[in-house]
């Protein structure tokens, strides 16, 4: 394998470090990789399509594996709705192949770039995680390359702590090779979505919590900086599969951002200005549209690299989860903080979620998720941090694949099986051959 030395970074783009990386074109490649690094001192990380915010995938110093060119489909059973993929494969790979024949994946993340390995070692979820769960659920079985090269098969039934610690467990327990999907069939690549404007928290809460039971989708746009009585204000979208038969949307064309925007242009007055328009264009009575069900579930993908929009120095996504009984007290407490801050939040999203993941470190429980995206400035740790202390005094946790600040005091507050999760690395990687970045920050390893 040829390792070339480049510099990686997450979606965040906060830190930008130097590894060495090798980028295998076939699966064979990876057992005999792993077995030559035995003893030499560095570690390695998976790394996919890096839309992973902070620090999961990047190894500074160490080794990184690219998986993008690991990216065929390799086998596909209809009449059991399951496809077995290598691990570069992305949901837009999928949407491509199975759309037209009215097959799909039973949820996605935000953004189809996303690849099955990362989709796996994050166990991502979608806007119906309150129905469906989280994409470890959807998982049948794993063809892992253990760190000494050793190649097994995880499942349920086939080793299932292993299986527990390899979904949502950020790439650490081997290099997933090829891995076992369960696919749904729906009746057309079209959504029918209702979008209404929410004037305050409450409202937005009552709302998510009324929709629980009836929409099969459902997301919130918040806007971060409305204060007093409209704390809280954004719209929900609620959506269903439209139904009967439907031509197949014509390809999205994708605009770029061609350079980093210079700082400065995404301030309090541009943000204000933009999030009072955006929340405007709902009229007061709401409106219902049908559009192409990739710009429902990936709004954000018919511009690529907008990460470019933060400037240089990038910036932080903070997402926790905060159990129900706590959630609307968490999320008005957050809301006030970043109110009082001097950084501004350009984006927010507000997600219902319903049940835990199967993995040791899944993200998801029952509750509300909050997201909000901050550029990096000097103020903005600090916020954070007071943002990670919210979410634990109301009993929350922070997503692992958008962080880049966790405390390892706050992650193992957060994660309680992580005692689970050590054991296995402890059995299947006891001298910690696979790491990353985010590992030695938040302490995973003892
Ligand atoms: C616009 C946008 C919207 C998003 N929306 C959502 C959302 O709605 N829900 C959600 O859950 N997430 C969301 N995310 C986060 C994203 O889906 C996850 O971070 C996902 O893990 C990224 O996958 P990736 O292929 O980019 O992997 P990377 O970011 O490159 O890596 C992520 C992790 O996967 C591991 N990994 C990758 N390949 C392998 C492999 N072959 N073997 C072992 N480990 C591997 C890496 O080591 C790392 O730990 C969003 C991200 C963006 C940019």
């Amino acid at each position: 394998m040829r390792w070339k030395r480049m510099e990686v970074t997450g979606w965040g783009r906060t830190r930008r470090v130097e590894v060495l990386a090798c980028r295998p074109h076939r699966l064979s490649e990876i057992p005999s990789t792993l077995a030559a690094l035995n003893g030499d001192g560095t570690s390695l990380i998976a790394h996919g399509a890096g839309r992973s915010y902070g620090d999961v995938a990047t190894n500074e110093q160490g080794r990184v594996l690219l998986t993008e060119r690991l990216n065929r489909i390799l086998a596909f059973d209809e009449a059991n709705l399951e496809v077995v993929c290598e691990p570069g494969v992305t949901f837009q790979d999928l949407l491509d192949v199975f759309g037209p024949r009215g097959i799909l994946f039973p949820l996605s993340p935000g953004t189809a770039f996303t690849t099955m390995g990362g989709a796996v070692a994050c166990d991502v979820h979608g806007k119906n995680q309150e129905h469906v769960g989280s994409f470890g659920d959807h998982v049948r079985w794993i063809d892992l390359a253990l760190p000494t090269g050793r190649v097994v098969r995880t499942s349920r039934l086939e080793d299932p702590e292993l299986f527990a610690a390899t979904i949502g467990g950020l790439g650490l327990t081997g290099i997933i090779l090829r891995v076992s999907i369960g696919l749904v069939r729906v009746p057309s690549l079209w959504s029918t979505v209702h979008e209404r404007r929410m004037p305050h928290l409450d409202a937005f809460m009552d709302a998510f919590e009324a929709c629980r039971r009836t929409a099969s989708h459902s997301v919130g746009w918040i806007d971060g900086q409305a204060r007093g009585e409209s704390l809280g204000r954004g719209i929900l979208e609620t959506a269903e599969f439209a139904d009967g038969p439907r031509s197949i949307p014509s390809p999205r064309r994708a605009r770029s951002i061609p350079f980093d925007l210079p700082p400065g242009i995404l301030n309090r007055l541009s943000i204000r200005a933009f999030n009072g328009l955006y929340y405007r264009r709902i009229r007061r009575r709401g409106r219902i549209r049908e559009v192409p069900l990739a710009e429902h579930l990936y709004p954000l993908d018919s511009i690529h690299d907008w990460n470019r929009l933060y400037g240089r120095r990038g910036f932080h996504q903070f997402q926790c989860v905060i159990p129900d009984g706590a959630a609307r007290e968490g999320i008005r407490t957050i809301l006030g903080e970043v109110g009082a801050a001097p950084v501004t939040p350009f984006l927010g999203v507000l997600k219902s979620m319903g049940s835990e993941g199967i993995g040791h470190l899944s993200f998801p429980r029952k509750g509300f998720s909050l997201a909000l995206d901050f550029p990096d400035r000097d103020e903005t740790t600090a916020l954070l941090s007071r943002l990670e202390r919210i979410t634990r005094d109301h009993g929350g946790r922070i997503y692992l694949a958008k962080d880049s600040i966790l405390s390892p005091e706050a992650f193992r507050e957060m994660y309680p099986r992580h005692g689970d999760f050590r054991e296995v690395l402890q059995r299947v990687d006891p001298e910690g051959r696979l790491s990353s970045d985010l590992v030695r920050r938040i302490g995973l390893r003892p």
